[in-house]
């Protein structure tokens, strides 16, 4: 009987296995699709300084739009897209129509800000990534200055005498770098300083409970301090509440991004949102 139920057993998780990689594969075949047939769209969400209240800046965020229009997360495909080698091309599609879409906006007049691109490790490790970004520079006639590549704390530790190397050539065509979910990785600290980034973006998991959790407020307050101690900028994610401005904004915190500012949006609502709170006196929440 035992031998009987451990069979059953065995053929269960294999049965299981078999529908995760057929759904795996089934997905893997759709988004290679999606690519050809150009159904990602970048969404864009604010940074806004928060002594100034402006926007300076707005990181583009993808989406997968199925033909009914429904949108599909990242979450819910970035990793295969890592994991199977997708990410490459992707990512380079994400690069291209971000510096796009940034260069349209400056030749709409906007007040200027910077577009940050969210890279994974897949994409950093390859030998064309520099030629990859200054591609997407050339054809969207975009000054390096306004684009900021997002990486994070694993993805630099990777393999740090690479990961300088590619870092001082992206810093050499006056591109921005900054730290992604910054303290949610291996922090090592001691890496900062020899890794020329311009920004930390402090994770979202520090900041939620900022008000209620005094661990919390002491780790933000220690990031930001450590920091601006070593020249670099600090930028809060996931601020939710007007509380959260607040506290963020007296903590020094340089720039703030969640959805008490705004969600991430399409282009042209990015566009609306930009105009109406570009002419003093300004209007953004804080
Ligand atoms: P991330 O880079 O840390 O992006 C921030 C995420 O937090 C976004 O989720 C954003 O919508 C969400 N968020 C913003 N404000 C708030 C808030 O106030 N509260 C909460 N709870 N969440 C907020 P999203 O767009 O679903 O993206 C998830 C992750 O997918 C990103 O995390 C990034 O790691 C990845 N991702 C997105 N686009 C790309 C891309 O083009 N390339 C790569 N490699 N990864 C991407
Ligand atoms: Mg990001
Ligand atoms: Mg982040
Ligand atoms: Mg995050």
């Amino acid at each position: 009987h035992a031998k009987q139920s451990g069979r059953n057993t065995y053929r269960f998780f294999a049965e299981q296995m078999n529908v995760q990689a057929i759904e795996r594969l089934d997905l893997e075949t759709r988004l290679r699709r999606a690519l050809e047939n150009s159904e990602f769209v970048l969404h864009y969400q604010p940074q806004i300084d928060l002594a100034e209240r402006r926007i300076i800046g707005a990181e583009a965020l993808i989406r997968w739009v199925d033909a009914s229009g429904n949108l599909t997360p990242p979450s819910a495909f970035i990793p295969v897209a890592e994991e199977c080698g997708l990410i490459v091309p992707i990512g380079a599609w994400v690069l291209r129509e971000a510096c796009r879409q940034a260069s349209e906006w400056q030749r709409a007049e906007l007040p200027p800000f910077v577009v940050a691109v969210n890279l994974s490790a897949a994409q950093f490790r390859r030998h064309d990534l520099v030629e990859t970004v200054i591609e997407a520079l050339v054809l969207a006639d975009l000054d390096a200055q306004w684009l900021e590549l997002e990486l994070t704390e694993s993805l630099l530790l990777q393999d740090v005498d690479a990961t300088l190397e590619t870092l001082q050539r992206l810093k050499a065509i006056g591109i921005k770098l900054s730290v992604d979910d910054f303290g949610t990785g291996y922090s090592s600290l001691a890496y900062l300083k020899r890794f020329d980034v311009d920004k930390l973006k402090i994770d979202q998991s520090f900041v939620r409970d900022l008000v209620s959790d005094p661990d919390d407020a002491a780790i933000v307050r220690a990031i930001i301090e450590m920091a601006h101690s070593l020249k670099l900028k600090t930028i809060a994610e996931g601020v939710e509440t007007q509380e959260l401005a607040d506290r963020l904004k007296l903590f020094h915190c340089d720039e703030g991004q969640g959805f008490w500012f705004a969600q991430p949006l399409p282009a042209d609502a990015l566009q609306d949102f930009i105009r109406a709170h570009a002419v003093p006196p300004r209007s953004i929440p804080a």
